[in-house]
């Protein structure tokens, strides 16, 4: 018997129709012995309109009043979901954030998971009892619903699986598995059968929105082993594990030291709007990043790539960097009135660029993978904008127009296609 915490996607239950063949899957494990805990996102399109709304009553609306709203998507779906396993003979019970409680703190609209009380949950579960959880939110230390970023319910459902101390954490989606790029964008794309929680990070981090990234840092930090499968699978058909072993199909994020092949480079991703911001002849003091950049951490706008050159006069330099589009005009005004926190020439930027990554644990012992993907991309006349690298990725930045491109340039450049394909 397993403590198995399971966690539906918003296209997993986007009807009551998908709620049902969810149900069943849950019912699988209950039937096999396991205690089962399920988390539940809103209905796929649901938080978008919520979202919607409450910036159709005000562009400056409360956060905390966006959390109220926007919550209330995971709150359907997790009544339906213990109403539709009630009529399957389960014993099933709906939990709102507050009520587990999921404690978090009041950063509204990404807010961070503090800590989970699990007594109720291990009380009902060894009841024989199946909560199913809101994922997404959770409650402040003002008793106000906060909510967890877009993509939270991954993160809902490894934080109850820590808090549980369960033995897997199933999240079930519209694909089948982590693939070695978006199977949308590369239809070559291979199902990796594991991967380690470093990669999935990088990946998660680079634009892979399999997983949310806070979900694979606190697996990782938990050692919380997760199942990536589809929940579109026949809920009845034999389970087979991703080494090939009867178990469950899907990808298995896990300890690097669980995995014998280790490939140079395991998958390749994608972000696109990102936009880039030039400033020129930037007075080169100490102290002058830590002010720019300080100057952008006030308004909250995260800055990705940086680089810095050095200057020919010893005295000015130039500063690149970039944005989200979304934040791109934010991030101007801010530099432009930065009360002379700075002195600069001029500032350019453009909106519409991509930024595409490989990824591997391998890189750590291979030199050349950066060359060899600027060879790549150089082969196909692809401009190169900026460069980034950490141990186990490098990233440019190119045109958006070349992005897709570029994905599948590299992936066919690294051996990831399907031979079958
Ligand atoms: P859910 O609603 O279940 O949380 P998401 O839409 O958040 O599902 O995430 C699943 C999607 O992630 C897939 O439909 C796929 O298009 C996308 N995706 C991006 N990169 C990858 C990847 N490397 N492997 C698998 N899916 C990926
Ligand atoms: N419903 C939320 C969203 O769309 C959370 C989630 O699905 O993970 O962002
Ligand atoms: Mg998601």
């Amino acid at each position: 018997m397993a403590r198995i915490v399971v966690k539906f996607g918003g296209t997993s239950v986007a009807n009551v129709e998908r709620i049902r063949n969810a149900a069943r899957h849950i019912k699988r494990e209950v039937d096999a012995g396991h205690e089962v805990a399920v988390v539940v996102s809103a209905m796929s399109g649901k938080t978008n309109e919520l979202v919607g709304w409450v910036n159709e009553a005000s562009k400056f609306h409360d956060a905390r009043e966006y959390d109220a709203v926007v919550a209330s998507g995971e709150q359907v779906t997790a009544g339906l979901m213990a109403i539709v396993l009630s009529e399957m003979g389960i014993q099933a019970r709906s939990f709102a954030g507050w009520q587990v409680p999921i404690n978090t703190d009041d950063a509204h609209g990404a807010a961070r998971i503090t800590g989970i009380d699990p007594t109720e949950l291990d009380k009902r579960m060894k009841d024989g009892w199946v909560p199913v959880i809101t994922g997404f939110q959770g409650i402040s230390p003002h008793g106000r619903i906060t909510t967890l970023g877009r993509g939270g319910s991954d993160t809902s459902a490894v934080a109850v699986a820590a808090a549980v101390g369960a033995d897997r954490c199933d999240i079930y989606t519209d694909v089948d598995g982590v693939y070695t790029t978006d199977p949308r964008i590369v239809a070559k794309a291979q199902r990796l059968t594991k991967i380690s929680f470093e990669e999935m990070l990088e990946m998660a981090s680079l634009g892979a929105k399999v997983l949310m990234i806070r979900s694979v840092e606190k697996a990782m930090a938990h050692k919380v082993r997760l199942l990536v499968r589809a929940s579109f699978d026949d809920p009845d058909a034999p389970q087979i594990a991703p080494d090939g072993t009867p178990g469950v199909p899907g990808t298995l994020v896990c300890d690097e030291a669980e995995i014998v092949e280790k490939q140079i480079v395991s998958g390749v991703t994608l972000a696109k709007a990102e936009a880039k911001i030039t400033l020129r002849d930037v007075k080169d003091n100490p102290g002058v990043a830590a002010a720019i950049f300080g100057t952008l951490a006030d308004k909250g706008i995260i800055v990705d790539m940086i680089v810095q050159n050095i200057a020919d006069d010893g005295a000015t330099t130039d500063i690149t960097f970039t944005v989200p589009d979304s934040e791109y005009d934010k991030a101007v005004k801010a530099l432009e009135d930065n009360g002379g926190r700075f002195e600069y020439a001029r500032l350019s930027g453009s909106k519409g660029g991509a930024k595409v990554s490989v990824v591997g644990v391998g890189m750590r012992s291979h030199a050349g993978v950066a060359s060899s993907m600027f060879k790549a991309l150089a082969d196909k006349g692809i401009n190169i904008q900026l460069i980034t690298t950490s141990e186990i990725k490098t990233s440019v930045l190119i045109d958006e127009e070349y992005a897709e491109l570029a994905v599948r340039a590299l992936h066919t450049y690294y051996g990831l296609d399907r031979q079958d394909a």
